[in-house]
C-alpha cells in the first residue's frame, strides 16, 4: 500500500481528532476498530441520544455516515467487527489480533493511532498498538474533544508512557485541510451535535512514537502454522 492508516477507535474519531490532516496527507485507509454489532441488539443511552432505538440501528447508520465522512476527505474506510465498549467490549488480545492482521494486510509507511484519552476504548486502541509496533513508523494523535478538556489526562497518559519506556516526540504533519474537516465532521448527523464543535476543530496535534523493545506478541495464526 505504501501510504497511512489512520486507527480510529470508534466510527468518528479519526476524523474528529485528525481530519484535516487526513485531507492533506495522499493515501490514507482508515480502520475502525470498534465497529461491529453486538448479538442480541441492545439499546444504550449513548445510542438513544444519537437518535436511534437499537444497537443495529446505529451502527448500519454510524457505518454509512463514517463512508460519506471519509469520502469527503478523499480516504477509504474499513470497518472491524469488534464490539464498542458500551455493548460489552472485548479482549485486548481481540485487538491486538485484528489490528495485527488489518495492518500487515495493507503494509502502511506510517500508522496514526489516538494517544488514548477520555474513553477506554481509546485506550484500548493505543495499548494495542504500543503492545504490537507495526513495522513502520508509527504516531498518536490527541483524541479530540477530550483532549480540549482533560488536560490533566493527557499529560498523564504521556507520563505514564514515557514511565514505560516509549519515546515521544512532537510531530509535524504537512499543513491539514480544516474545510474538508468541516464537510467530513457534518456526516456525522447522528454524533457531531452530540459534541461542540469548537472542540473538534482547534489545531490537531501528533506525536511520534518510538515504543519500548519488548518481546514480540505471538498471534495465533503464526503460532498456528
Ligand atoms: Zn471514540
Amino acid at each position: 500500500m505504501n501510504g497511512v492508516v489512520v486507527v480510529s477507535p470508534h466510527l468518528d474519531d479519526a476524523v474528529f481528532s485528525a481530519g484535516a490532516t487526513i485531507a492533506a496527507l495522499g493515501e490514507v485507509s482508515v480502520v475502525t476498530v470498534f465497529a461491529g454489532d453486538p448479538l442480541p441488539e441492545q439499546s444504550t443511552g449513548w445510542d438513544r441520544a444519537s437518535g436511534f432505538s437499537s444497537s443495529s440501528e446505529a451502527m448500519a447508520a454510524r457505518r454509512d455516515e463514517d463512508l460519506a465522512a471519509l469520502d469527503a476527505l478523499g480516504a477509504s474506510a474499513i470497518h472491524l467487527g469488534l464490539l464498542d465498549n458500551q455493548y460489552g467490549g472485548c479482549s485486548p488480545e481481540a485487538v491486538i489480533e485484528s489490528l495485527h492482521r488489518e495492518i500487515a494486510r495493507l503494509t502502511p509507511d506510517l500508522v496514526i493511532g489516538p494517544l488514548g484519552v477520555g474513553h477506554p476504548d481509546h485506550i484500548t486502541t493505543r495499548e494495542a498498538l504500543l503492545a504490537d509496533p507495526p513495522p513502520c513508523d508509527l504516531w498518536l494523535y490527541a483524541d479530540l474533544p477530550y483532549c480540549t478538556y482533560r488536560w490533566r489526562g493527557e499529560s498523564r497518559t504521556h507520563r505514564r508512557l514515557r514511565r514505560e519506556g516509549h519515546h515521544l516526540d512532537v510531530a509535524h504533519p504537512r499543513l491539514g485541510n480544516s474545510q474538508a474537516k468541516l464537510t467530513a465532521i457534518g456526516r456525522y448527523r447522528s454524533q457531531a451535535s452530540l459534541f461542540k464543535l469548537d472542540r473538534l476543530t482547534v489545531p490537531e496535534r501528533f506525536w511520534h512514537v518510538q515504543p519500548r523493545r519488548s518481546a514480540p506478541v505471538v498471534h495465533r495464526a503464526r503460532a498456528a502454522g
